[in-house]
């Protein structure tokens, strides 16, 4: 089939799925109030790929010989990368890194995946084999794919063997067809808007005394006939553009999976009831590396938005001029200088993985993009909530505005800026610091990537520290003869 046109994405939409949202079924996501201009966001980034100026900036021809967006290549150089990463900028800069779950971010994964049968063959060779050919899969038909990789909400505490069994989703049975899954996993982010979704729970150890039926990845169709997606509230009212600018085009959606006897037919399972892949599965695949990638280039553009968004709040009634509120900006700004270089550093210092040939993004580079951003968000918001004051609750919305035109150009000018433009600009920061959509920005960017408290103690658990330790145990030894300071072992490297 090869790339994807916007109206082929929305004419896919529609195909019985089982979408629940507040007491009705979503059929069909392009249609549905709340849901439906967020389609077409979706829609226009399929039709970018194929707008002929930017062929070669975000496609490539594949082994295949057809072309495909540069988030599916297999990275077989560092220039690889480099494309990869110009080609995530594109839509991240159209978006102004708005869109976490940009139809991009799971190509790359579904690349990874496809290109760790390392992992999931190391017991079984058709599992390797099955999660290559779901890549080529997902690239040859430019699947729009979403991913469920966490237990619900249960009980964090209790292991899993002593659970009610299959809350979690796991594996019931299995036969000559495939595999039998019942059970729960979170978030879906996209999933109305997505045809396939990619599920493992590998986030999480198991132990082998009887968690093995946990030990499960593969992938299904959205509208699986044995899945339900349970959304969240909506968030888009639908308001016009002028009052809700980024809500209506971002609404990505969340939603739980529930697979009751689900048949998963073989040729969609990389994992099945063995825990030492399940167990590899991170380190594996390179997982941060491989979705980290994307995400600090859509937050390079995410934090140059904001850091625009707070620049022309500050000039609006001058109060860029005082210094408490330049150092604020100054603050936003070296997070985009921050971001900027880790993405940098993430292509330039790229690894290459003995295991595949493959090259990835840089570890450090990414994990301290990772770490940071969900601390670093915040604290952007709550720049800019301070930058608009009493402002945000002043603002009329687009239809009193036409009702009252006289007063609004006096009474809500700036500096050098007409009245109507001026609460536009602001109604757009309070899309994104003051509305659930806006807050749900927030959450997203604290938790997509797991819980930074605890990812930054997984961290440093399993960060090689030798290097560190040496040093220091050298600098303590006392001076000998000459040395004041003993030389580091030059001969290891
Ligand atoms: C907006 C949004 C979109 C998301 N999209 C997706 C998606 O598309 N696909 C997907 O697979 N996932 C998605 N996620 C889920 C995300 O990966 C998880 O939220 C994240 O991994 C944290 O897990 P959790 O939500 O289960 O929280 P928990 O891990 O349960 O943490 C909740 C709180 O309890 C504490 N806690 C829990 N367990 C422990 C422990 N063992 N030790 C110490 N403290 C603990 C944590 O510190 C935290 O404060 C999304 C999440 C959000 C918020």
């Amino acid at each position: 089939m090869g790339m994807k046109t916007g109206e082929e994405y929305l004419s896919s939409l529609a195909d019985g799925r089982r979408v629940y949202h507040d007491g009705h079924l979503v059929t069909d996501a392009s249609t549905e109030p709340g849901l439906r201009t967020t389609a077409l966001t979706v829609a226009q980034y399929y039709d970018m790929q194929n707008i002929p100026e930017l062929e070669d900036t975000v496609t490539y021809e594949t082994p295949d010989g057809d072309r495909a967006h540069l988030s599916f290549i297999e990275p077989r150089s560092v220039d690889d990368l480099r494309r990869r990463a110009a080609a995530y900028g594109v839509w991240a800069e159209v978006t102004g890194g708005l869109m976490g779950r940009a139809p991009d971010y799971m190509n790359a994964c579904m690349m990874a995946l496809g290109n760790t049968g390392h992992i999931w063959g190391m017991n079984d060779e058709r599992f390797a084999r099955n999660a290559y050919e779901t890549y080529l899969h997902c690239r040859r038909n430019d699947i729009c794919m979403t991913h469920t990789f966490v237990n619900p909400m249960t009980d964090r505490f209790t292991p899993f063997a002593e659970q009610e069994k299959f809350v979690n989703a796991g594996i019931v049975d299995t036969n000559n067809d495939g595999v039998i899954v019942t059970g729960a996993r979170m978030v879906g982010t996209l999933a109305p808007f997505c045809e396939e979704n990619l599920s493992f729970g590998a986030p999480l150890g198991l132990e082998g005394n009887g968690d093995e039926i946990y030990a499960l990845g593969f992938t299904c169709k959205v509208n699986h006939p044995s899945l339900k997606w349970m959304c969240r509230d909506k968030l888009d009212p639908e308001r016009s553009h002028y009052d809700r600018p980024l809500t209506g085009r971002f609404e990505e959606m969340d939603a739980l999976a529930i697979w009751e006897e689900a048949l998963i037919p073989w040729e969609n399972v990389f994992i099945c009831k063995d825990i030492e892949p399940h167990n590899l599965s991170i380190p594996g695949m390179k997982f941060f590396q491989s979705l980290g990638h994307h995400v600090v280039v859509k937050n390079v553009a995410k934090t140059r938005f904001l850091f625009g968004l707070a620049h022309l709040m500050a000039e609006s009634s001058q109060i860029s001029q005082f210094v408490n509120v330049q150092d604020r900006l100054g603050d936003i700004l070296m997070w985009l200088h921050t971001m900027e270089s880790l993405a940098i550093a993430a292509v330039e210092g790229a690894e290459l993985n003995p295991a595949n040939g493959l090259y990835y993004a840089n570890e450090s580079a990414i994990q301290a993009a990772l770490r940071l951003y969900p601390e670093v968000y915040p604290r952007i918001i709550d720049h800019i909530i301070q930058l608009g004051g009493g402002g945000y609750v002043s603002l009329p919305q687009e239809a009193t505005l036409e009702m009252a035109e006289l007063a609004i150009d006096r009474y809500y000018q700036g500096v050098s800026q007409e009245g109507k433009d001026k609460v536009a600009l602001f109604r757009m920061a309070w899309d994104i610091c003051g509305t659930g959509w806006g807050g749900r920005q927030e959450l997203y960017e604290r938790f997509f990537f797991g819980d930074t408290q605890r990812m930054k103690g997984l961290n440093y658990q399993f960060y090689d520290k030798d290097e560190a330790v040496k040093m220091v145990s050298r600098i303590l030894q006392p001076p000998q003869g000459t040395e004041r300071l003993p030389w580091p072992d030059w001969s290891v490297g």
